[in-house]
């Protein structure tokens, strides 16, 4: 059996926590598809093509990973893709309320495809885009947290928007 898998995400910046998840799922599937959200709607500080060339080159060295980008439902996506399974990082219980509502959701939107949770490792449980974007205003080192692509990307868009 091919065991296949999405993992969709806007990665507004791809973390070592996401990376963490896509490691640890290549593992258990065969090909793990990371699909980055072409959503406007949510602002991203990335701009989508530089999102996805960023994830792209960082996920280059792990096998059985694809890059592709979606937009409107992941359900739609993975479908489109012949996939029936959606994976989504879990870290803390402050995740659990919003992933639960978009699993069942995504569920009565197509009852074929599943949702399945993955726990990153501690050292990454409460690593999220939004503080590293946050510290990364700051002028912090995020070295421990984001590859250095990532990293230099950040830093760069935030220049000019330092306090
Ligand atoms: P979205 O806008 O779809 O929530 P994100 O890029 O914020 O996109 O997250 C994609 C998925 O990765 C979500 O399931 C999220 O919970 C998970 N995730 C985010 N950060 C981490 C992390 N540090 N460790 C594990 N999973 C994470």
């Amino acid at each position: 059996m091919n065991r296949r898998a999405v993992y969709p995400g806007t990665f507004d910046p791809l973390t070592y926590g996401h990376i963490d998840i896509i490691k640890r799922a290549v593992k258990i599937f065969d090909e793990v598809i990371v699909a980055v959200a072409h959503n406007p709607q949510k602002s991203p500080l990335i701009p989508f093509e530089e999102r996805l060339k960023i994830v792209k080159e960082a996920l280059s060295g792990i096998r059985n990973v694809k890059v592709d980008s979606f937009q409107g439902l992941a359900v739609d996506y993975v479908k489109s893709k012949n996939v029936r399974i959606i994976l989504r990082g879990l870290r803390m219980i402050s995740d659990f309320e919003y992933e639960f509502q978009m699993a069942l959701t995504n569920r009565n939107l197509d009852r074929s495809i599943e949702t399945i949770f993955m726990m990153p490792s501690e050292e990454y449980s409460y690593v999220s885009s939004k503080l590293i974007k946050e510290a990364a205003s700051l002028g912090a080192d995020l070295s421990r947290f984001v590859p250095k692509k990532v990293e230099q990307k950040l830093k760069e868009l935030l220049k000019n928007k330092r306090p």
